[in-house]
């Protein structure tokens, strides 16, 4: 164990770990989540710090890019972690959250130059192929719009396509015809903190 991480872990058992010891006594026993949350991967975004929310509040399902693979299409840890959260944990909320600067959405654009041939990459370049519609809808977007920042409308976009492939799973569909769900999705900017979210009525993200 490094130094960083054992004093890291030290410090949370003496503090936080003891001043929360009821809610740990709890916890211990089983967890029962308001909300899911799909995220990427990026050591920057924090659920937890975001929403301000205790362990036992958030079950959080990561992966690079915050994507959504389709129902049928491949098997995997993301789709295991939403079957779980609305069939057995029954989430009152399914969230995308997305952010700025995400290394995911720019890869998607990225040529390997000569100095990154030897870096393998075949995973990510693969489950990222999933996220083309987002990039394929953004070109268009930003076609005779120059004005409009690439990086941030296909962020956005990657979003709402995880979004609609949420309806791909007929289980999900299901919760959100009962209204025992609802999915939201949001795109936080890390540089300002700014949480945006995306409305369906207009397709538009707005700041709140
Ligand atoms: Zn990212």
């Amino acid at each position: 164990m490094k130094e960083r991480h054992l004093e890291g872990y030290k410090k949370f058992k003496k503090e936080y770990f003891k001043d929360n010891k009821k809610l740990f006594d709890e916890l211990a026993l089983g967890q029962q989540p308001h909300s899911m949350i799909i995220t990427c991967s990026d050591s920057r975004v924090s659920p937890v710090k975001i929403l301000s929310a205790t362990p036992g509040e958030l079950f959080i399902a990561r992966n690079i890019g915050n994507i959504v693979p389709p129902y049928d299409q491949t098997q995997g840890a993301t789709q295991s972690a939403i079957e779980y959260a609305v069939n057995v944990l029954h989430v009152e909320s399914l969230i995308i959250l997305g952010h700025s600067a995400c290394g995911a959405c720019e890869h998607l654009y990225h040529e390997k130059t000569e100095d990154e041939k030897h870096i393998e990459l075949s995973h990510v370049d693969d489950w990222l192929k999933l996220a083309y519609p987002a990039k394929h809808n953004s070109i268009l977007e930003c076609l005779n719009n120059p004005q409009k920042d690439r990086a941030e409308v296909t962020e956005k976009n990657n979003i709402q396509l995880s979004i609609q492939r949420l309806m791909t799973y007929p289980y999900v569909v299901e919760a959100l015809e009962k209204g025992t769900m609802e999915i939201h999705g949001w795109w936080y900017n890390i540089g300002t903190g700014a949480l945006e979210v995306y409305d369906y009525g207009d397709k538009k993200f707005r700041a709140i």
